[in-house]
């Protein structure tokens, strides 16, 4: 038979840190956490495994189960040495969901369950206070209404409110034990009311009661919308995690804290981390109350009053810090953690990796690497690739003038400017309409994250470091600013004031999460410094890569940004960005708009020299590495005039009148251009066109091999090709130009010809094709295109639910389809090394920057890839990731 429950504490643990897939990330950690001696509650974890059967079984337990969590409770009960639904010493438990990985989104935790009106009245008499039992037994209603019966919680708020008002009181600490008890009163009517049957008082049915709503809450709205955004499959299932109580709200000697061994947002070696006194765990990321901060450094830094807790329990803490020691050896890694102190004693109640930003990861990685605790390829491995996408992109220029509105706290790094929202569906709405938001709430919850994500930055007026927005944001890489407390935010009018000024939906802010400044308008931004940590990790994964990284670049400064980052060559100089340009464009309108080859050369014999100037730039920047030049490529149609002035200039050019060039242009005229009079079909058409560009080539590359003494290595590719004849055809057009050059200038460069594979024909003909082109370089922009028959240019209509009904994994223009694209670049690799052993084979669609993709292509031996230059980082550090899990 199927074991579902697995025990911990007490010298007891059925599981250990290997079973995350069966146990869940908290289940699995606290079961390790208590076989290394660390002070863990009792407990034990209901598999992921029952959540599966949970639901092939239309949302029931099968019998075994009930035994299972009876020996559980048990287990419990034997190290406490109290008894479940005891009226004079009642065991009371938490009730907690745990997925492999954290997922906000599912029902999180129940607190005190197993108190009732009788036992509440036992937990009175044996902790001595009064008031700390009803306290408990009012936020055991509240939070079991709200998540488990699902009741309206602003109920149970407003009516905790007006007690207090009623009384007087300001802090919730402040309310006696007989407040508390005319609150559950009134608690208990509202459940009543809307639910139609009283609070459940037997402690059995409040525990089936939680568990079914951790299971049930894996199929919720809000964890659906996560799991999408986060690829996590929907199979994976919950555990349910049942767990003695420790109280954090026993009084002054009693407290609760959250912690990253690290800072999660510069990656700093210094503990970090808040905590409550006489609090539960829930006050602390609720945002509630305001926490104080852990380490004495911290709050001097901060400038709060508030003791630290290292000040407040010196030797609480110091215990505390050994165990962060420990755990981090433990783990090898940065670890989030929870604990309660109750009457000074320590308790741990979870940890696991901890969230960071992606300067974090980088910091972390290279620390532990010099401190020997992980290796240099374990760093590697560590970082995630997508990741540096966030420490690529502009901060906000220090010296730019800024119009500062107020300062939160520095919750999630990155600087952001949008257009202020006040909800997360406007935020959604709007950002798919192409516009840069900013979403500004007083605090989010797991029902914000469409919008969180939809949203270039995030400010929150309540909650700190660990609260929710804070959090989330995080792992997402979006800027935040949380807790921003001047803030008095109206959601239902949409605005919001702060020092006497006011800001309404639609206005621009700036956000910066690194400071927790927040700016009215926009304010500019500067280029990142790539030294330091990035550096190093760059460095280390260069020595583990096997592939080459290129990138696809045409603008000197585009070429010098990706040097930058460390391409190694260009894989894609798309010539027909360069005649876009506004001084010659005309010029390529004469040529297009010629109605004969006497006519075309006139045009083309003024293009050459500006052809020549860009190559020369380029060769110059990317001295002595490969550079790869594609022929003319898009659709003729893309460059002819529309206005009636664009038409005057070409007629006047070309000396021709308009009537003539508009007869010409809607001759031009394609329905379906992408599959029609382009790449290598104009070469073909009009090998005048191939001739002036392969003829600024090799012109470029003798100028600066003569100036310079080294020599560049152009490699000349055709677009497009289906045929081996296509290619033949080209190529006999470009070496002639080579040789032509050659003989003018008297002196010779190297140079290959080769060809884009980007047609599903080419792919299966590249044996014959490689008889001719010299390299193949994957346009997988295009391969994909003509191998799904999916239009790239209007495939985002439909394609997002191709991906949702599971038809496409994931979007196949972003990350390349394996499973069918990629058996082509098979096919294709193996018939092209079939006839030439030695060509060359890469990469330069999209794909090329995106790191699943890359991990194909080094499966099957590719020689580079080639990315936008922004992504050249990424790539290099994919590619090594690829190559450590090619070694195993
Ligand atoms: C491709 O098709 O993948 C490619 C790189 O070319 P383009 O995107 O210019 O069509
Ligand atoms: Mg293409």
């Amino acid at each position: 038979m199927t074991q579902y429950v697995y025990r911990f504490g007490g010298g007891v643990s059925d599981g250990g840190r290997g079973d995350k897939n069966l146990l869940g990330g908290k289940g699995a950690n606290l079961a390790e956490m208590a076989s290394i001696g660390l002070p863990v509650p009792p407990g034990f974890t209901i598999s992921t495994e029952m959540c599966t059967r949970y639901y092939e079984e239309g949302q029931a337990f099968p019998d075994s189960l009930r035994a299972e969590v009876a020996n559980g409770i048990a287990h419990i009960e034997g190290i406490t040495g109290k008894r479940f639904g005891d009226a004079a010493d009642p065991l009371l438990v938490s009730v907690r969901s745990g997925a492999r990985v954290s997922m906000p989104g599912m029902m999180d935790t129940v607190l005190n369950l197993g108190l009732n009106d009788e036992t509440v009245v036992g937990l009175a008499t044996v902790s001595g206070d009064e008031r700390f039992a009803w306290d408990s037994y009012r936020r055991f209603i509240q939070m079991y209404s709200d998540v488990v019966l699902e009741l309206d919680h602003g109920r149970f708020e407003e009516a905790l409110e007006i007690a207090k008002e009623d009384n007087g009181h300001y802090l919730d600490t402040d309310l006696t034990a007989d407040d508390w008890k005319r609150l559950v009163d009134e608690y208990k009517s509202i459940v009543q009311e809307l639910w139609g049957k009283p609070f459940p008082q037997d402690v059995h049915d409040q525990l089936w009661g939680a568990v079914g709503a951790v299971f049930g809450s894996w199929q919720s709205e809000r964890a659906k919308v996560y799991r999408k955004l986060n690829n996590i499959p929907g199979d994976w299932g919950t555990a349910v995690n049942v767990q003695a109580m420790v109280f954090g709200n026993m009084g002054d000697t009693s407290a609760t804290g959250v912690a990253f061994t690290r800072d999660p947002s510069t990656g700093d070696a210094a503990y970090y981390g808040e905590f409550l006194i006489n609090a539960q765990g829930e006050d602390v990321v609720a945002g509630i109350r305001t926490p104080q901060y852990l380490t004495r450094a911290a709050r001097e830094t901060a400038g709060a009053k508030p003791m630290s807790m290292e000040e407040a329990m010196p030797e609480t803490y110091a215990e505390l810090a050994s165990v962060f020691d420990l755990l981090e050896r433990h783990y090898r890694d940065m670890q989030d953690i929870e604990f309660t102190v109750e009457r000074a004693k320590l308790w741990m109640l979870q940890t696991r990796s901890g969230k960071r930003t992606a300067k974090a990861a980088l910091k972390i990685a290279v620390d532990m690497a010099n401190d020997g605790l992980i290796t240099r390829e374990e760093a590697v491995a560590r970082v995630d690739p997508s990741a540096l996408d966030q420490l690529l992109h502009p901060t906000l220029d220090p010296a730019a003038p800024r119009d500062v509105l107020t300062k939160g706290l520095p919750a999630s790094p990155g600087a952001a400017s949008g257009a202020v929202v006040f909800d997360a569906d406007t935020a959604e709405r709007r950002a798919e309409l192409g516009e840069a938001v900013i979403l500004v709430r007083i605090e989010t919850s797991p029902e914000d994250i469409h919008g969180m994500h939809a949203a270039r930055g995030i400010l929150t007026a309540r909650g700190g470091m660990t609260s929710h927005a804070a959090v989330v944001a995080r792992g997402m890489g979006r800027p935040c600013v949380s807790g921003a407390g001047t803030l008095s935010i109206n959601p239902r009018e949409r605005r919001f004031t702060v020092g006497g000024r006011e800001v309404r939906e639609g206005d621009i802010l700036t956000i910066d999460g690194a400071t927790g400044e927040v700016m009215l308008g926009a304010v500019p931004t500067v280029q990142p410094e790539l030294a330091g940590d990035f550096g190093t990790l760059m460095e280390w994964a260069d020595q583990v890569r096997r592939l080459k990284v290129r990138t696809n670049a045409e603008t000197p400064l585009d070429c010098r940004t990706a040097r930058d980052f460390g391409a190694e060559g260009i894989g894609l100089c798309r010539t027909e960005h360069m005649f876009f340009e506004s001084s010659r464009i005309t010029s390529v309108r004469q040529m297009i708009l010629a109605e004969d080859e006497k006519g075309r050369r006139a045009a083309l014999d003024k293009l050459l020299p500006e052809q020549r100037a860009d190559f020369i730039e380029i060769f110059e920047v990317m001295a002595g590495l490969p550079v790869t030049i594609r022929l003319l490529d898009p659709p003729l149609h893309e460059f002819l005039p529309h206005e009636e002035a664009e038409f005057a200039e070409v007629a006047e050019a070309a000396g021709v009148g308009i009537e003539t060039l508009k007869r010409r242009a809607s001759e031009l005229h394609e329905v379906n251009p992408m599959l029609g009079h382009r790449g290598c079909r104009l070469g073909v058409s009009y090998p005048e066109i191939y001739e002036m560009q392969a003829r600024a080539i090799f012109e470029a590359a003798i100028e600066v091999a003569v100036k310079s003494g080294a020599a560049p290595i152009p490699e000349v590719m055709i677009p497009l090709v289906a045929t081996r004849r296509e290619l033949e055809l080209m190529k006999a057009v470009v070496d002639q130009a080579a040789q032509a050059v050659f003989a003018e200038k008297g002196r010779t460069v190297e140079y290959l010809v080769g060809t884009m594979i980007e047609l599903p024909r080419a792919a299966l003909k590249a044996r014959e094709i490689a008889e001719i082109g010299e390299f193949f370089s994957f346009g997988t922009n295009d391969l994909t295109q003509t191998t799904l028959g999916v239009s790239r240019d209007d495939a985002a209509r439909f394609l997002g639910t191709y991906v949702d009904k599971g038809i496409y994994a994931r979007d196949p223009f972003v990350s390349l389809d394996i499973e069918g694209v990629g058996e082509l670049i098979e096919i294709a690799a193996e018939r092209g090394r079939a006839t030439r052993p030695d060509i060359k084979l890469g990469i330069c669609g999209e794909h090329g920057g995106d790191p699943a993709s890359i991990a194909f292509c080094e499966t099957i031996g590719l020689d580079y890839v080639s990315a936008s230059p922004y992504r050249v980082p990424i790539a290099r550090l994919a590619a090594a990731q690829a190559a450590l899990k090619g070694r195993g």
